[in-house]
């Protein structure tokens, strides 16, 4: 044993300097223009040349680093100096991904890996206002000082609403972005080669990006927005990238914002007799924008109905058995236990508008049903007296 120690002081000697060099020695930086550039810089002491400098990034969730050999490189007198342009477009970085990125250094004798750094790919277009609430950021613009704050209790009420209607799930931490226009939104997700699909954001950038355009219906934008959003952020963290059936997810952040109660294109729809067969939502999900409105309103119909009929566990068990595999109509029937024809009729029943004498029946008929028996019973009285006479 005694005669190995000095080796292995010695081995351990190497493998502790050569890290300390590697940790210690380099500063690598990488400054972000949103859409237009990421300026990566590696400075550091290198005894040996070194013959190549290539640099690594790898955005969180992405699966493959891209990688780019340093063309700038100088070394004078064992000092390293590394700089990279990055079109950010050409490493298809995703808006608000957070970017590992790190170096390798190839000298004759070794290769060096410089420690990683991240940095944050931010929409930095703007000089965004800041507050935190707990695990949630809020970014906005403009002169409201009082709009975060705003935006995270409506953060709060949307996660607790939504706690209750869907299985558990969290997205935490949570950045949420309020653009002061749909065109600045819409042109920071272009910048970085995405866009909207279907009139939103994509989930998978685990962000929540809206618009609050008026001052003065701030408020109310975002508390359809927010909810609306959060509601497909969670739907796609539930399904871990895969997917709900369309009119259960648009349905669900539809029936979450407060849409569908006052819905013009249903009620005419209804009174038309012009709904579309509850089945069409599974199978034949429309296209024609205007069917698709009527479609959506339904949906998000079908959802509040079920919620006021069954409570909120079977809007969870009905998510559940999606995630279990269930196809779009089993999920529905399985957990209701009943055919979605007779589901279609109860629901028809649920939302048409009933005729006035009706409604009045509906809720005056305890009073007319004792006025009558009152009636009666003064007129066998009063039989009963005359008979007497
Ligand atoms: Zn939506």
């Amino acid at each position: 044993m005694k005669r190995w120690l000095p080796v292995f002081l010695l081995l351990a000697l190497v493998f502790t300097s050569a890290s300390a060099l590697a940790q210690a020695d380099f500063a690598s930086t990488a400054v972000a223009e949103y859409g237009q550039n990421v300026a990566f810089r590696l400075e550091g002491v290198v005894a040996e040349p070194v013959e190549r400098v290539d640099l690594f990034l790898q955005p969180v969730g992405v699966e493959r680093p891209f990688t780019i050999q340093a063309i700038r490189v100088t070394q004078t007198a064992n000092q390293l100096v590394a700089n990279v342009d990055l079109d950010p477009m050409d490493a298809s970085l995703p808006p608000f991904a957070t970017v590992r990125f790190w170096w390798e250094l190839q000298t004759a004798v070794q290769t060096i890996t410089v420690p990683e750094e991240t940095f944050y790919y931010e929409d930095n277009r703007f000089t965004w206002r800041k507050l935190a609430a707990g695990d949630v950021t809020v970014h906005w613009t403009g002169n409201d000082a009082e709009l975060g704050q705003l935006a995270a209790e409506i953060v709060a009420q949307s996660r607790a609403t939504l706690d209750d209607i869907l299985p558990p799930t969290a997205v935490s931490p949570l950045n949420l972005y309020i653009y002061p226009s749909t065109g600045d939104l819409r042109s920071g997700l272009r910048l970085a080669d995405r866009d909207w699909q279907n009139g939103h954001t994509d989930p998978s950038l685990g962000v929540l990006l809206v618009t609050a355009v008026n001052p003065l219906t701030a408020a109310d934008e975002l508390s359809r927005a927010i909810p609306h959003e959060l509601a497909h952020l969670r739907l796609y963290r539930l399904a871990a990238g895969g997917d709900f059936p369309h009119w259960f997810e648009e349905g669900m952040a539809l029936l979450v914002e407060g849409f569908g109660e006052e819905s013009g294109v249903l009620e005419t729809a209804v009174a038309a007799k012009t709904t579309l067969p509850l089945l069409n939502l599974c199978v034949a999900f429309p296209e024609d924008a205007n069917e698709v409105e009527l479609a959506l309103a339904q949906s998000a119909s079908l959802l509040r109905y079920i919620q006021n009929q069954f409570g909120d566990q079977a809007l969870r068990q009905v998510a559940t058995a999606y995630l279990g595999g269930a196809s779009c109509e089993a999920g529905l029937t399985q957990t209701l236990d009943m055919p979605l024809a007779q589901l279609n009729v109860d629901w028809l029943a649920d939302v048409a508008p009933q005729p006035a004498w009706q409604t009045f029946l509906a809720e005056n008929g305890l009073w007319l049903l004792l006025i009558l028996a009152s009636f009666a019973f003064f007129a066998v009285l009063l039989q009963s007296g005359l008979q007497k006479k």
